[in-house]
């Protein structure tokens, strides 16, 4: 008999693990709290490291044709636009850590991650199906699903987000941290904006107290548009909230042609408030395990939260390998001792971007900037190697 596994959330962790896992020689089924599975827009950076993972669970092929690699990464002073560093990506990210760099429209994504699991057990994912909580039983656990009903399994994950009911039940009723910071969020298609298109990269606009960042999705037709803010009082989170117009241009009045224009021409901007989490101390309780957001929810600074969702999804259907009963529950606590270090240090680092990008005052951006401007000159080669711990981790195919 297979070993069944019960996923709560519908996300880009959720989907991960079911394909993962079916991949392993699971039967899955995901619990989806949305009556369907959709996204709202938004594009998303995959780095090598996630890039891969996609490869090895054939979701790749499918995103060919919408994906963009772009030529770079880059960090430009917001204002003037004037250039802070430029990482060529495009056959150097291939070259150093064995995957492209790409951007992706988070729905894009999505529908190839429902249509492999659909490929590989259709009908795995029921929407429409909140889960209230989860319960230990015998060599497994249940869900308790919103109409009262209790389904069992060998193995329960919480890949329901930020705002986790299963995070909540594991660890208690603290609610995730505020950093301080809301984004604006828009897409406008490429041909809209002309000459003054933002670079065929990923490109960092960093400012005082705030920064932006510019990439392309659908296959470079449409321009995404994240902007950061920090502010102490706004903290709405919603991905549907939409923001006032004469707000975003004044948050980055005076800014380079590029992002005022993509403010000027978005037709809708979404507000977003920002939340993370300090590390937690566990991840597990028996059979039921945390993954992506639900796990370690962090700023998007290092444009890594999916990235590292996706990793999580894969690492732990390795590490359960062909566990039953009881072996189960070991293989959920090494993958957290394996993982919790690395998604530490990314969070650590996410919000060190962020003050990075946010440098206020002409002789704080000197000091951090110049350095930066300087190595990116001489020795391009050092700034990718230090990215080889997060972009270049191994990842050996499933089955090894
Ligand atoms: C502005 C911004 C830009 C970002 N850019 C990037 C980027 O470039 N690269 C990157 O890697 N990451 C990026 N991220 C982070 C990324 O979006 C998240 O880390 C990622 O979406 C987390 O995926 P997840 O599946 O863990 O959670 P989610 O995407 O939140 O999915 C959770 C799912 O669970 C469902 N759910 C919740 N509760 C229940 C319940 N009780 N029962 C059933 N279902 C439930 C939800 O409906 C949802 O579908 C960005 C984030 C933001 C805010």
């Amino acid at each position: 008999m297979r070993r069944q596994a019960l996923i709560v959330g519908g996300g880009i962790a959720g989907l991960c693990a079911a394909i993962s896992l079916r991949l392993t020689g699971w039967d899955v089924q995901v619990f989806e709290q949305a009556p369907e599975i959709t996204e709202i827009g938004a594009g998303l950076q995959i780095s090598p490291n996630g890039v891969k993972i996609l490869e090895h669970i054939g979701v790749m092929e499918s995103l060919k044709s919408v994906l963009f690699e772009p030529e770079a990464i880059e960090i430009r002073m917001g204002v003037s636009g004037r250039p802070i560093l430029y990482l060529p990506m495009k056959g150097p990210a291939a070259e150093r850590w064995g995957a492209r760099y790409i951007q992706v429209h988070r729905a894009d994504l999505i529908t190839a991650l429902s249509a492999r699991l659909d490929a590989l057990q259709h009908g795995a994912v029921q929407t429409g199906c909140p889960v209230l909580s989860y319960a230990p039983c015998k060599d497994g656990a249940e869900v308790i699903l919103s109409n009262g009903q209790r389904v069992q399994a060998d193995l329960v994950i919480g890949a329901d987000g930020i705002h986790s009911n299963l995070r909540y039940q594991m660890l208690g009723p603290d609610a995730p941290r505020f950093t301080g910071n809301y984004a604006w969020r828009a897409l406008v298609p490429a041909a809209q904006l002309g000459d003054l298109a933002p670079p065929p990269s990923g490109c960092i606009w960093a400012g005082p107290k705030k920064h932006a960042v510019t990439t392309y999705v659908r296959g470079g037709t449409v321009v995404n548009f994240v902007g950061i803010i920090e502010q102490s009082t706004w903290r709405e989170e919603s991905w549907s909230r939409t923001g006032d117009r004469q707000e975003a241009l004044a948050d980055f009045e005076g800014w380079a042609p590029p992002v005022s224009k993509i403010l000027q021409r978005a037709e809708v901007l979404h507000k977003w408030a920002l939340f993370d989490r300090a590390p937690l101390p566990k991840w597990q309780d028996g059979h039921v395990v945390l993954l992506g957001d639900a796990a370690h929810p962090m700023l998007p600074s290092m444009a890594q939260g999916a990235v590292q969702s996706l990793e999580d999804a894969y690492h732990l259907a390795r590490t359960l390998g062909a566990a039953e009963g009881p072996a189960i529950a070991a293989a959920c606590s090494q993958h957290y001792a394996e993982r919790i270090a690395r998604t530490s240090r990314v969070q650590r680092a996410s919000a060190q971007n962020l003050h990075l990008f946010h440098k206020s005052g002409r002789l704080a951006q000197l000091m951090a900037y110049a350095p930066i401007w300087l190595a990116g000159q001489l020795a391009p080669a050092l700034v990718r190697k230090r990215n080889d711990w997060l972009y270049g981790a191994p990842v050996p195919p499933l089955n090894s």
